[in-house]
């Protein structure tokens, strides 16, 4: 069974029980605005007013996390839901997290909650919903509305500045007016927030079906764009990052976005592509090492190979025998900057694939040896020059390739 059908299955039981128990049980939050759009939701949260003690006795397959907001990890097989106890938040000191928490009811935990589409519960026996922020109308409407005093709220935690952004670009709603004018008062406090949770939301606002309308809202709030990307706006639209299938990966739409950005354009070649960018986001974002190593290949070989018709078969072969070829030659044709060129592109790399783009050297380094080189400084420029040769077409068998050797050897 599908993973979020085992969600949903496993979280109906824990209701089922909290409730013959005599508790108060409903499914909460994200779920609940996800069911109500009609779309299927990641995965299913459950509120109580049950104490975390009481749900572990309840759910003897359960184990706390977030120990300090009571909140209570159930599995069953491969299914996981949280259940967490109904709660107010106490004061906010560090502009992400409250100092303390109270377990209330229903009504308060909803008022505690971010976002009026994300203030909903339901009640999945009676199939009730409980709608104490006015959710479901917004949702209706398509607004993203704070719960409470939007200013208050974003102060306590600035983190839902950059939820704000992605909730209503991956839902497709209208930030509020009073929501957004706190957000634009507000936005310069996101540096207080870690660079892990600020990199996580980036990631989650690249997923697929909403990443230039995520970018564009982003771009409206000039000072947290820049604190968060480490670089300004620009002003032109979100082509390349428009144009990347939606299966594209995380790494590749941030290279999309840098490509956008026109962030790799225009340096000197001493300083290759946008190596030095991609250092920067990589301590800005927390990007992961394998993301890195991604997009440092990218921004080295992306302006080399935005120069094709100026390379040679063999420079262009070495480029494609690289790591991520594949994410590069998708980038490269959903860049609208190269939409004339592209068709010519692809000949020549289907060409140059069939001929093979990393062969087996027909001279290797024995064999240079048993013609009589001793390794030194020229041996590794000879066996370079060998194989860019071969990879030109020049030297096509093992016995052109040795008499190439034996004439450069005997120089
Ligand atoms: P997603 O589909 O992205 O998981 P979600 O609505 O489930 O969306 P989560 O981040 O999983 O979002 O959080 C679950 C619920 O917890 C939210 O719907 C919201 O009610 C509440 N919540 C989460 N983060 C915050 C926050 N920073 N401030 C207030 N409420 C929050
Ligand atoms: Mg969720």
């Amino acid at each position: 069974m599908e993973q979020n059908l085992l969600s949903q299955e496993l979280a109906l039981r824990i209701v089922r029980r909290l409730q013959s128990a005599g508790h108060v049980g409903y499914w909460a939050g994200g779920c609940v605005r996800d069911r109500l759009m009609g779309n299927v939701p990641k995965d299913y949260d459950v509120a109580t007013d049950a104490w975390p003690e009481r749900v572990m006795e309840l759910f003897p397959r359960s184990r706390k996390v977030g120990a300090a907001f009571g909140v209570v990890l159930v599995w069953q097989g491969k299914a996981q839901v949280e259940v967490a106890t109904f709660r107010t938040d106490g004061v906010y000191s560090d502009g992400r997290h409250p100092d303390s928490v109270v377990f209330t009811n229903a009504r308060d935990d909803a008022r505690r909650r971010d976002f009026t589409c994300n203030g909903l519960f339901f009640d999945p026996v009676s199939e009730q919903l409980h709608d104490f922020v006015g959710g479901r109308e917004d949702i209706e409407a398509k607004v993203l509305r704070a719960i409470g005093e939007p200013h208050q709220r974003f102060a306590e935690d600035h983190l839902r500045m950059l939820r704000a952004i992605r909730f209503a670009a991956r839902l497709r709603f209208q930030i509020e007016e009073r929501t957004r004018g706190a957000i634009e008062e507000l936005q310069s406090r996101i540096e207080l927030i870690s660079r892990e949770r600020i990199g996580e939301e980036i990631r989650m606002m690249l997923e697929r079906g909403s990443r230039v309308r995520a970018m564009e809202l982003l771009g409206s709030f000039p000072v947290l764009f820049a604190e968060v990307l480490g670089v300004k706006p620009h002003v032109g639209g979100w082509a390349v990052l428009g144009g990347v299938p939606e299966s594209a990966s995380r790494g590749e739409a941030l290279m999309a976005m840098l490509m956008d950005g026109g962030m790799l354009r225009d340096k000197p070649p001493a300083e290759p592509g946008g190596t030095d960018l991609v250092r920067r986001l990589r301590t800005r974002l927390m990007l992961s090492n394998e993301e890195t190593e991604l997009l440092l290949w990218l921004a080295r070989e992306m302006p080399r190979v935005e120069k094709w018709e100026e390379l040679s078969n063999a420079a262009l072969k070495r480029i494609m025998a690289g790591p991520h070829w594949g994410a590069l030659e998708m980038l490269y044709g959903a860049d609208p900057a190269n939409v004339e060129r592209v068709a010519a592109f692809s000949e020549r790399v289907g060409a140059l694939r069939a001929e093979g783009v990393a062969p087996q050297p027909l001279v290797t380094g024995d064999a240079l040896i048993r013609l009589g080189v001793t390794p030194g400084p020229a041996f590794k420029g000879w066996l370079e020059a060998l194989y860019d040769r071969q990879l030109e077409g020049e030297l096509r068998t093992e016995e052109e390739a040795m008499a190439a050797a034996r004439r450069i050897v005997g120089e």
